[in-house]
């Protein structure tokens, strides 16, 4: 049973007839400040004018032809950031449900087996893309159809990075992750996985296998951890891990009963809800800030906190991990703008205080005139719509760098950011 909820997706879908009637709430503002709020330039204006018009065909295609991952973007935007942040309509009364709307074409576009992008003649280069993310992806399909012959490799054995290891099902079901991925691979992209590159294989045997220009999109993989007296203890993880497990075991792990997580962003809220959903009996949030200082998205912080009843513990940061036969049986925890201290008992206690990069020089000499970068390994803003803008701007640079078009200082520019 908690199983079955954790893998269903909580965001039901629109029907047809609420999607027409959200369609002609747009005001068809003539600026469009919705299309120019997408980071990976969506156009939604002109596909919700397509679509109030019935003309669901020419809403698929502005979409598609525009993003491969448009069913993903449409199920873990932060459009409050972007798109519906910038609608007209939030100066009347609420914002066009944009996301929605993707959602409800993507869907369609699915379920009738539409396919707007044909696979084109593969003649031109080779080209290695490291990490099979959705930089990794985006890049992948752009440069395929224009022809370009592109293996991704993929250090593990399920393509798509955060989005098949991190995002859980209840936000993006893997079906959605496989569906668009097994599209790329229609356009000829081919894939190896369980193949590290740096390790089982290096730059230089791919350039002496034909490869002439790499994109490295390995994103930031490893979970920070805190130095807390008690950390090492049985029952205390790692909150991208723990996501990483329950999602490839399709739920299928052990949760504790008393489950505290340590963290205000996405990932920690994405670790509470996972615990409630696969039955723990009571879950809590720790965070260090203030409320309003939360990273967390307004929208999944408001589902924890009112539909799974999950508390939120503003201004403590744990002080140590206490435990009993090795294994952990509370948080000792004390307060950031007093000297207030708490104890909380937990048989689980999951860190999601953010990620950090393993050696990217490891992989591939980023000086190189032919090795590129574009993910989170070089976005201030990490997410899913700005990995696929990096990956769309990596194309342009690949390809303007195999033609000749442009300088070694242009091509550059996508590098010198890396940190
Ligand atoms: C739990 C969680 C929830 C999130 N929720 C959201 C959300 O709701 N909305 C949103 O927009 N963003 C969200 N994000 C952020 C988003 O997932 C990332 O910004 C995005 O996935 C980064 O994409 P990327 O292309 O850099 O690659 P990543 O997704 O980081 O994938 C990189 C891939 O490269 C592979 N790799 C690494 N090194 C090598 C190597 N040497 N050789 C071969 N392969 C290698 C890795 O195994 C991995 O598969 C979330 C992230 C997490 C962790
Ligand atoms: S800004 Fe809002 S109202 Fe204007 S075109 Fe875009 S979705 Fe429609």
């Amino acid at each position: 049973m908690e199983k079955e909820k954790y893998l269903a997706e909580t965001k039901k879908a629109l029907t047809p007839l609420l999607a027409i009637e959200e369609a002609a709430r747009c005001l068809l503002c003539h600026d469009a400040p919705c299309s120019k709020a997408c980071p990976a330039g969506t156009d939604p204006a002109k596909f919700i004018r397509s679509l109030r018009f019935r003309n669901l065909k020419g809403a698929v295609e502005t979409i598609r032809t525009n993003n491969p991952l448009g069913a993903i973007c449409s199920r873990v935007c932060p459009y409050d950031k972007y798109c519906e942040g910038a609608c007209s309509r939030c100066g009347i009364d609420n914002p066009i449900k944009i996301g929605e709307l993707q959602r409800y074409l993507t869907d369609h576009e699915q379920a009738i087996g539409m396919k707007v992008n044909d696979k084109v003649e593969l003649n031109k280069e080779k080209v290695a893309v490291i990490g099979s993310g959705p930089s990794g992806l985006t890049a992948a399909a752009g440069l395929a159809l224009k022809g370009y012959k592109v293996t991704v490799f993929e250090e593990k054995d399920v393509l798509g990075g955060w989005l098949s290891y991190g995002i859980p099902p209840q936000r993006l079901p893997q079906n959605v992750v496989e569906n668009e991925i097994d599209y790329i691979k229609e356009l000829g992209v081919e894939f190896k996985t369980n193949c590290k590159v740096g390790k089982e294989i290096s730059v230089d045997a791919l350039r002496a296998d034909g490869y002439k220009a790499f994109l490295v999109s390995c994103g930031i993989q490893k979970g920070k951890n805190v130095d807390v007296k008690g950390a090492d203890l049985e029952g205390v993880v790692n909150g991208v891990d723990f996501l990483a497990e329950a999602k490839t075991k399709k739920g299928e792990v052990k949760v504790g009963s008393h489950v505290i997580v340590i963290g205000g962003g996405d990932v920690a809220m994405d670790c509470a809800s996972t615990a409630k959903l696969l039955g723990a009996e009571d879950v809590k949030i720790v965070y260090r800030r203030t409320i309003e200082k939360m990273p967390a998205s307004t929208e999944e912080r408001e589902y924890i906190q009112q539909h799974l009843n999950i508390p939120v513990f503003t201004g403590f940061k744990p002080a140590e991990i206490v435990g009993q036969g090795g294994k952990v049986t509370a948080l000792k925890a004390e307060g950031m703008f007093d000297a207030s201290t708490m104890e909380l008992a937990a048989d689980m206690v999951i860190f999601a205080v953010g990620q950090e990069a393993e050696d990217v020089k490891a992989i591939a000499d980023l000086n190189a005139a032919d090795v590129f970068a574009a993910g989170d390994i070089v976005e201030d803003d990490k997410t899913v719509v700005q990995a696929v803008a990096s990956g769309k701007l990596a194309v342009e640079k690949i390809e303007a760098y195999l033609t000749g078009k442009s300088g070694l200082d242009e091509v550059a520019s996508v590098k010198e950011v890396v940190k």
